[in-house]
């Protein structure tokens, strides 16, 4: 069963929102990857990589201690464009049902107070690389955006072919 879509999204038409970017099969059990999409892509200015990096520290510690969803999340980390950051959980829930996570943890960013969780020479690679205003500007606005006009349908288009004829993918 071929699992991964033959099409990809359209950048150009993408909004802010929550959407599925693929599934995957492992033995009996999916993993479900989501889109978390911040920003409108090469339409407006991508996210700081030290906002990204203080997203990635925030957000992931809220998710792994979320007492519904804990026990799912596999992977919450930043896209390399710098627009989003992707989820990846156990199961093949919708984003419809990843909303109100994605709700909760953005709302805990946007009033974040204290210490950067795990941001230390010990604990991180690039401990200097952050930056929690901005972090939490950043939640703030998606925080909006979500409770205002939440998206969950992808633009899409066909794949395109590499150079070598390889068919491109982003993750
Ligand atoms: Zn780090």
């Amino acid at each position: 069963m071929d699992l991964i879509p033959s099409f990809q999204v359209d950048h150009t038409k993408i909004k802010p929102g929550i959407y599925e970017s693929r599934l995957d099969q492992i033995g009996d059990e999916f993993a479900t990857t989501f889109d978390i999409r911040m920003k409108y892509p090469n339409t407006e200015p991508a996210i700081h990589p030290n906002a990204m990096h203080t997203i990635e520290h925030v957000i992931a510690t809220f998710l792994r201690n979320d007492e519904e969803w804990k026990d799912r999340i596999i992977y919450w980390g930043p896209m390399g464009c710098l627009t989003g950051s992707y989820l990846i959980v156990k199961g093949h829930p919708t984003p419809e049902e990843i909303y109100p996570l994605m709700l909760r943890a953005f709302e805990h960013l946007k009033d974040f107070e204290g210490d950067v969780p795990g941001a230390t020479p010990v604990n991180c690679g690039n401990y200097l690389l952050h930056d929690l205003q901005m972090a939490k500007w950043e939640a703030a606005q998606y925080y909006t955006r979500l409770k205002d006009s939440p998206c969950f349908t992808y633009p899409t288009t066909k794949r395109i072919t590499t150079n070598e004829g390889k068919t491109f993918y982003d993750s």
